[in-house]
């Protein structure tokens, strides 16, 4: 399979465009700009999957875009549901490479009465450059990015398959979002936008392993999207031996950014630290990540390692996971632990991987 280093230079479809893209696209083509907007409504709002769908649109110009823009939906390869209800999907691209999805169905019983949530964990890349030590994703490196279309068609996937509206998407699939800020951003704002998939920006959240460029570009965005950083050590020697990639993205330059994004974002970041037996989870590293969240405004959440194959680690013991959860909040940083779902289908955090395994 082909390896693309920049997907533009490749002649992908529409999948390639934002709305804007697609105005501009339609205008050069010599159509009016409602053509452009039935057709956005056609591909993201009323999800049809072949250009022989769109009704509305006359025949010549249909056979046109079908052949110079062409509609690429992702072919479901393979499709497992928990026996938690969440389900993992690999998808084919139009160019054969693959990548996983996880659809996450949840109740909510709040103060306004129960609430039926579909979160959508989507992948930002095919596979993954930073080799995190503990993340199946990382072991397999990077094939290439994702284009906009490609991220949000996973979440149309996913609509299509439980029949219902997605309510919120989590950018915690395989990939670095922020090492493919250009496409990301422009799928986030296709995701938010009331004329694309109308999830609120509060409903959005994207995870990076802590790459400073792209916190400091997010923070200038003005949508008011959430923003998660994989910690995972707040002492250097072991960020740097289990997140490799990150040793030239210090912990003293990541505290600085991440002020720098509180006073222009004026939004709390969350940190993911995942709790490793005999790694990262002594009282030393309780001590240093305490220290290391003073002076900013976070809530941390504690994930306890999920297994993957061929890992010399195991999780937390969980009563040392009670003595970090009790410590931290009496230090007065908000901390909730998080229970990965679809471990059985290895679909939770760090289990997604680049290619379809075989199924016994
Ligand atoms: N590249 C981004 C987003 C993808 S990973 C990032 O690093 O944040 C989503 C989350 O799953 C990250 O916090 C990641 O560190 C975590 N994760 C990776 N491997 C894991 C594992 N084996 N068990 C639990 N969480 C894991």
């Amino acid at each position: 399979m082909a390896t693309y280093e920049d997907t533009t230079t490749h002649p992908f479809g529409i999948e390639a465009l934002d709305f804007e893209g697609i105005h501009d696209r339609i205008r050069t083509l010599g159509y009016p700009s409602f053509r452009a907007k039935q057709l956005i409504q056609w591909v993201y709002q009323k999800q049809v999957e072949s250009y022989d769908q769109m009704t509305n649109l006359p025949a010549k110009m249909r056979e046109e875009l079908a052949r110079v823009l062409p509609l690429d939906i992702p072919q479901v390869s393979d499709r497992q549901v928990s026996k938690d209800g969440s389900r993992k999907y690999v998808l084919t691209l139009a160019d054969g490479c693959q990548v996983e999805t996880v659809g996450i169905p949840s109740h909510d019983s709040g103060a306004d009465g129960e609430s039926r949530r579909l979160t959508v964990c989507f992948s930002t890349q095919v596979g993954c450059p930073m080799q995190c030590a503990f993340c199946a994703t990382g072991h397999e490196g990077l094939t290439r990015n994702l284009l906009p279309g490609e991220m949000l068609q996973q979440i149309l996937t996913v609509q299509r398959d439980f029949n219902a509206r997605v309510s919120n998407v989590v950018a915690m699939g395989q990939g670095e979002p922020f090492l493919n800020y250009d496409n990301f951003i422009k799928a986030l704002k296709m995701i938010n936008a009331k004329e694309g998939l109308g999830i609120g920006a509060r409903h959005i959240t994207v995870s990076s392993c802590g790459i400073l460029d792209g916190i400091r570009r997010f923070g200038l965005e003005e949508e008011q999207y959430t923003l998660a950083i994989s910690l995972h050590s707040a002492r250097q020697d072991i960020r740097d031996a289990i997140m490799p990639r990150c040793k030239n993205m210090p912990l003293t330059l990541l505290k600085d950014t991440l002020r720098e994004y509180y006073r222009n974002a004026k939004r709390r970041v969350s940190f993911e630290y995942l709790m490793i037996d005999g790694v990262n989870d002594a009282d030393e590293d309780l001590i240093a990540l305490i220290r290391f969240c003073k002076g900013l405004h976070v809530h941390i959440n504690l994930i306890p390692l999920n297994d993957i194959d061929d890992s010399p680690w195991k999780p937390s013991a969980s009563r040392t996971l009670a003595h970090w959860i009790d410590s931290l909040n009496a230090a007065g940083i908000e901390t909730t632990l998080r229970n990965s779902r679809g471990s059985d289908i290895a679909g939770a955090c760090g289990q997604l991987k680049n290619k379809q395994r075989s199924r016994i």
